[in-house]
């Protein structure tokens, strides 16, 4: 598919350290071959020659077989290469590479690496990847993993691109054996009971092991914004810190990262400057988009890490794709929920609000025949969504003085998380509790909506 290249394409080229723009007869591949373009590619890029050699064209006939080997890598025998030399290689590369646009840097991805690499696409604004791998004019390979829980607006999404870019997403799926096992031993949502590193581990770590393991590089769409305090160490090329590819061992896989210096804003601006597809779950309120059960809409304002694996802590939200780019905390990043509850003021300060204490709140689970019902927040004063519902919490609370219903709040992370979780049925903040007069029992608000209105249904219903 050939783009017309306006001059708002310029956004995207001024960005090549001021090389000079030609106008070039570059090829585009598609449907099995290649096919001219007349496009406009810098001139420093030199997109020609080289390339008429290049790998086979595995967007035409995506591979069924279960990893994504490569033909190239069956028709050439691999080369001896000296490991250490790879490395220092790798890393003057990630020097030289620093200050290069995203194109420049997929451009040279896809020229060092051929078949050997490919990009992994989630299904989000990462699709820019594909955007620039498509600007370069060379082949290129894209696979996604497909975990079996994703939204269908990026299943739809997904055939979007596919039509749009005239390519086949490479997809890897989960071994059925291990997902069977997983679910029928431990349910469907097992997730929001003892975390998501279990079926993250079935659904996308191994796959995404198989994958590499027919590659060379991998292409990410990593951003150092995206998880502050975890990815704040991403740099353009690097020897993949955790996987394996073709040749097996450490240090046999090279994972490029074209847009790591580039702010989540700017990846906007380019998707809209080029008018490429993305994901209709955006226009919903969803930033960073995964699986559907572990991914919402986040608040304005709000980081897009947010929205996934919401009920956790935020240093636990790393699925193990990117691991090696994970960062130690060290004692004040903000990284970590204790060191932000430590910076950040309390919430919920209103005369007609109780502020529980650990032996008030175990004296409430006790109490059998009590004289009021209380209805309870469990709350951290650095959750978002704690902060977000504090305006219609103390207007209930106001509303509720005087009656037969009192109103307290109890702060839940850090050292109390644990007694939360286990006995006041804490999953992710807030969790709203209602005692009942006459029943030791708490009863766990099971709605999202915080408004007055439908926090007062619920109590209404139960007192
Ligand atoms: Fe499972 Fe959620 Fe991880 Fe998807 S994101 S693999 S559903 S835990």
């Amino acid at each position: 598919m050939a783009l017309a290249v306006t001059s708002s394409a310029s956004i995207v080229f001024n960005n090549i350290n001021n090389n000079n723009l030609g106008t070039e007869q570059g090829v585009l591949f598609s449907n099995g071959g290649f096919q001219p373009s007349d496009r406009v590619f810098p001139v420093g890029l030199s997109l020609t020659r080289k390339r008429s050699a290049a790998v086979t064209a595995v967007n035409a006939e995506p591979k069924r077989s279960d990893s994504i080997v490569p033909s190239a890598a069956t028709v050439f025998a691999p080369d001896v290469v000296d490991k250490t030399a790879e490395v220092e290689d790798i890393e003057k590369l990630a020097k030289d590479l620093e200050n290069a646009s995203p194109l420049e840097i997929m451009d040279k991805a896809l020229e060092k690496y051929g078949n050997d690499i490919a990009i992994a696409f989630s299904g989000a604004e990462d699709v820019a990847l594909i955007e620039y791998a498509h600007l370069t004019g060379r082949p290129f390979r894209v696979f996604s993993l497909d975990t079996g829980r994703l939204n269908p607006e990026t299943y739809k999404f997904f055939d979007q691109v596919e039509k749009h870019y005239g390519i086949r997403i490479e997809y890897m799926f989960p071994d059925a054996v291990e997902v069977q096992a997983l679910v029928r031993t431990k349910g469907l949502f097992s997730f929001y009971e003892d975390g998501h590193q279990e079926c993250c581990s079935v659904r996308k770590v191994r796959p995404l092991r198989r994958a590499l393991k027919g590659l060379r590089a991998w292409i990410t769409g990593q951003r150092k914004d995206q998880s502050p305090g975890t990815r704040s160490e991403v740099p353009v090329v690097q020897v993949d810190p955790v996987f394996e590819g073709l040749d097996g061992g450490s240090g046999s896989l090279v994972k490029w990262n074209p847009v790591a210096n580039v702010a989540g804003n700017d990846v906007w601006n380019i998707l809209r400057t080029m008018e490429v597809p993305v994901n209709s779950l955006h226009a919903q309120g969803y930033i960073s988009i995964g699986c559907e059960p572990c991914t919402r809409s986040v608040l304005p304002g709000q980081h897009e890490r947010e929205g996934r694996w919401w009920w956790e802590d935020a240093k636990a939200k790393e699925c193990g794709l990117h691991k090696g780019n994970i960062k130690e905390e060290t004692g004040n990043g903000n990284a970590s929920v204790g060191n932000e509850s430590a910076v950040v003021s309390d919430i919920f300060e209103s005369e007609n609000i109780v502020n529980l204490t650990r032996p008030g709140v175990e004296n409430l689970l006790k109490m059998e025949n009590r004289k009021d019902g209380w209805v309870v927040v469990l709350y951290a004063p650095w959750c978002p969504f704690c902060q977000a519902m504090e305006a219609s919490y103390v207007e209930l609370a106001d509303k509720l003085a005087g009656t037969d219903v009192k109103v307290g709040k109890f702060r839940a992370d850090a050292d109390q998380k644990a007694f939360a979780q286990q006995e006041l049925q804490l999953g992710s903040f807030p969790t709203i509790l209602f005692f009942p007069k006459h029943s030791s029992r708490a009863i766990k608000y099971p709605s999202e909506k915080r408004d007055v209105d439908s926090l007062m249904a619920f109590i209404n219903a139960l007192r």
